[in-house]
């Protein structure tokens, strides 16, 4: 089901939570709202599952105005937090309600429920109450009940937030392999950037009420369009310089710690614009005989987690630089200079 959101505003008295929202979901997209606390994520969850009216805009499902529309009448499910199970219902009662309220025949339902125990894997489960079962059962319990009404779209609303880090990241997939199996269109809801980075075909990054960046999950970790979102969505350098030059494929900053050649860089930016420059930890490492993109930094501290260390260092000029290195054989003495470098690939102009 393909989703138009069309220039929508909510206040809730004078608290503006969304502030002119715009975005296209195409059919069976799996897409995600990212952002922090208090940015509006679940008010726009709520906008498109007829929970909330928006104070102004639209919202299309298949091209239709169902911005009035009431919550029962939309063409979507939502997937709580708290998950929303009736205690005193067994898990196959649980299943069976919406599709009692919907009139649907008896010999229907039974069809309906028994594939959708198996799709989610909880066939054995069908007779116990929601307190006999674990976090991860009663999530599994709380997507059947959605599934189960075959809804045009899905709205999950940091579905994942109470299970322990093992079952998350393992429900990560399930959801992903259900959204797709059943070419459900999904809207989900999280704070979790490595959730939205495995999961999402697309990731909006919201704050304070707006969009900031949409792209796929590559997009937005690798070119990130502001400080806002470089930082948000990963750790990383950010410097203040000017740009000097800009040629084919390339621009070239000038920082307090030295100069960098820059590969990505948005259009129509202009030498002697101030920009800042964004250099993922991960991108640095000691320099090898390519005299490009050169950083000299004194090592302050090396926090050694086996598969990686992460190192924090400073430069002449003392600004801070990050960068970690994978599978070190050995430790450097903290103290210790080293010279970084990146790729001029990895390095990437901001105008904010
Ligand atoms: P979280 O990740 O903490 O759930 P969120 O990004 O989902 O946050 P929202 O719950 O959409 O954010 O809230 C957006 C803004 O609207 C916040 O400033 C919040 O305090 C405010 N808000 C949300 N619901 C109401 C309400 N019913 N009445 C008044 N203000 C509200």
């Amino acid at each position: 089901m393909e989703i138009n959101i069309q220039q929508v505003s909510k206040y809730y008295s004078d608290v503006l939570a969304l502030d002119n929202v715009s975005l296209d979901i195409a059919d069976g997209e799996l897409f995600f709202l990212l952002g922090p606390s208090g940015c509006g994520k679940t008010t726009l969850l709520r906008c498109l599952g007829g929970f909330e009216q928006p104070s102004q805009g639209k919202i299309l499902f298949e091209g239709k105005d169902v911005s009035n529309v009431p919550a029962n009448q939309r063409n979507s499910a939502m997937v709580f937090q708290g998950y929303a199970l009736w205690p005193h219902l067994t898990v196959w009662e649980n299943i069976s309600f919406g599709l009692e309220m919907q009139k649907i025949a008896k010999e229907e339902r039974v069809r309906r429920i028994t594939d959708v125990l198996a799709k989610v894997q909880i066939t054995d489960l069908a007779k116990r109450k929601p307190n006999e079962l674990s976090g991860g059962q009663q999530q599994r319990v709380a997507l059947a009940r959605t599934l189960v009404v075959a809804p045009g779209c899905l709205l999950l609303d940091e579905p994942l937030a109470n299970l322990d880090a093992k079952l998350r990241r393992d429900m990560r997939l399930e959801i992903r392999r259900l959204c797709k199996n059943s070419g459900l269109t999904g809207i989900y809801v999280t704070h979790d950037r490595q959730e939205a980075l495995s999961m999402a075909d697309r990731i909006a990054i919201m704050q304070a009420g707006k969009i900031c960046q949409v792209g796929t999950a590559t997009e937005i970790y690798r070119q990130p369009q502001s400080r806002f979102v470089a930082s948000f969505i990963g750790e990383s350098n950010l410097l203040s310089g000017k740009c000097q030059t800009i040629s084919t494929g390339e621009a070239v900053v000038e920082t307090a710690c030295g100069v960098f050649r820059a590969g990505k860089f948005p259009a129509g930016l202009q030498p002697g614009s101030s920009v800042w420059l964004s250099i993922r930890p991960e991108a640095l490492h000691a320099a090898g005989p390519a005299p490009v993109n050169r950083v000299q930094v004194t090592l302050q501290h090396i926090d050694y987690l086996g598969e990686m260390a992460d190192n924090i260092s400073v430069t002449a000029d003392g600004t801070a630089i990050k960068f970690f290195e994978l599978n070190p054989r050995s430790t450097r003495p903290e103290g210790s200079s080293i010279t970084l470098e990146a790729d001029p690939d990895e390095v990437v102009v901001m105008l904010d």
